[in-house]
């Protein structure tokens, strides 16, 4: 495999041209969105600076990184001849289903098709192509060039030899493949957003203010961030979609979704990228202090 198509170049799609474009493979970064791929190609180059200034990596590897991604806007041009796809599109159950039936039209027979779906059934996106044995997870985590898993999701038809490929390629990108099967969640989410969930219910029910809940679990779990900090990060739209996954796919009235979590989202407090979440966030600026409308929970 020497060319893979990204299609998607968001936060996780230019994480993900950044990193396969590092280790060698020339990257066709597919995005309906011109100025998508433009933003991409500025984060990448601005990302793959710090690593030089780092000593990560060298001042010719990265030029010669960049110059491995090509952009696109057409996919039937950008697929022509790959051996894989990595889709990170908006994690839209529709869009995603369309995108996979264009994607069975257009690429070779034996191109195997990833998702880097959060939630969403790989076994269902599989169903819309005529290759289902051939489509699977690839499900890497933000920021992609800085965190080593790569959860790799089985959909029920997934062809054994292609979980194989899959962990071998996730290894010579310098990642640690784990793998799953295809139940609501995965695994990454599923213990992650019912701690995030159990977090902010715990805030609402005024058990402990934002920053006692971040200290208690950063502090007593070793945990890197807090649970409310980390859910900012992410984005609470995201954990909502997530969790109504988790409810609705598994049916436990133990997924149900903060009503806290869901007053933020729909009055658009959506954490770290609005500006406002649990914390306020100042652009150019790395200090965070607890929202105000928080601030009463002591
Ligand atoms: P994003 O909103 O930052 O980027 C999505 C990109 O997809 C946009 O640039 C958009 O223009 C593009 N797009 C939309 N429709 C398209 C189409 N038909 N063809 C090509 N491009 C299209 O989203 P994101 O945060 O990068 O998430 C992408 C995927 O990664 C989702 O499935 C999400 O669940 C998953 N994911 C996200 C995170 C995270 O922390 N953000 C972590 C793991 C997985």
């Amino acid at each position: 495999m020497k060319t893979v198509t990204v299609i998607g170049s968001g936060t996780m799609g230019n994480g993900i041209c950044h990193v396969f474009a590092q280790n060698g493979f020339n990257v066709h970064m597919m995005d309906i969105n011109q100025g998508a791929l433009d933003k991409a190609m500025g984060t990448i180059g601005k990302n793959m600076d710090r690593q030089v200034a780092k000593g990560t990596l060298t001042q010719e590897d990265k030029d010669a990184s960049v110059g491995r991604i090509k952009t696109f806007t057409d996919m039937a041009e950008a697929v022509k001849d790959v051996q894989l796809v990595v889709e990170a599109a908006t994690e839209n159950v529709d869009l995603k289903l369309n995108i996979f039936r264009q994607l069975d039209q257009h690429c070779n027979a034996d191109c195997i098709l990833a998702s880097n779906t959060s939630s969403i059934s790989i076994t269902k996106i599989a169903s819309v192509t005529k290759r289902p044995g051939k489509v699977i997870g690839m499900h890497f985590m933000n920021p992609v060039p800085v965190i080593k898993l790569v959860e790799i999701i089985n959909g029920y038809a997934t062809d054994a030899s292609v979980t194989e490929t899959i962990t071998e390629l996730s290894k010579a990108i310098g990642k640690i493949p784990c793998s799953a099967n295809d139940y609501p969640g995965f695994v990454a989410n599923r213990i992650l957003m019912p701690m995030i969930n159990e977090a902010i219910i715990t805030l609402q029910e005024g058990v402990a203010s934002v920053e006692a809940i971040d200290s208690i679990m950063k502090l007593g779990m070793a945990h890197p961030m807090g649970p409310l900090q980390l859910a900012d990060f992410i984005g609470l739209d995201t954990c909502l979609s997530i969790l109504n996954v988790l409810h609705n796919g598994i049916g436990n009235p133990k997924y149900a979704p903060a009503t806290l979590l869901v007053n933020m989202v729909q009055a658009g407090y959506l954490g770290a990228k609005s500006g406002e979440g649990f914390y306020k966030y100042t652009p150019g600026s790395k200090d965070i202090v607890v929202s105000e409308r928080l601030a009463h929970i002591k």
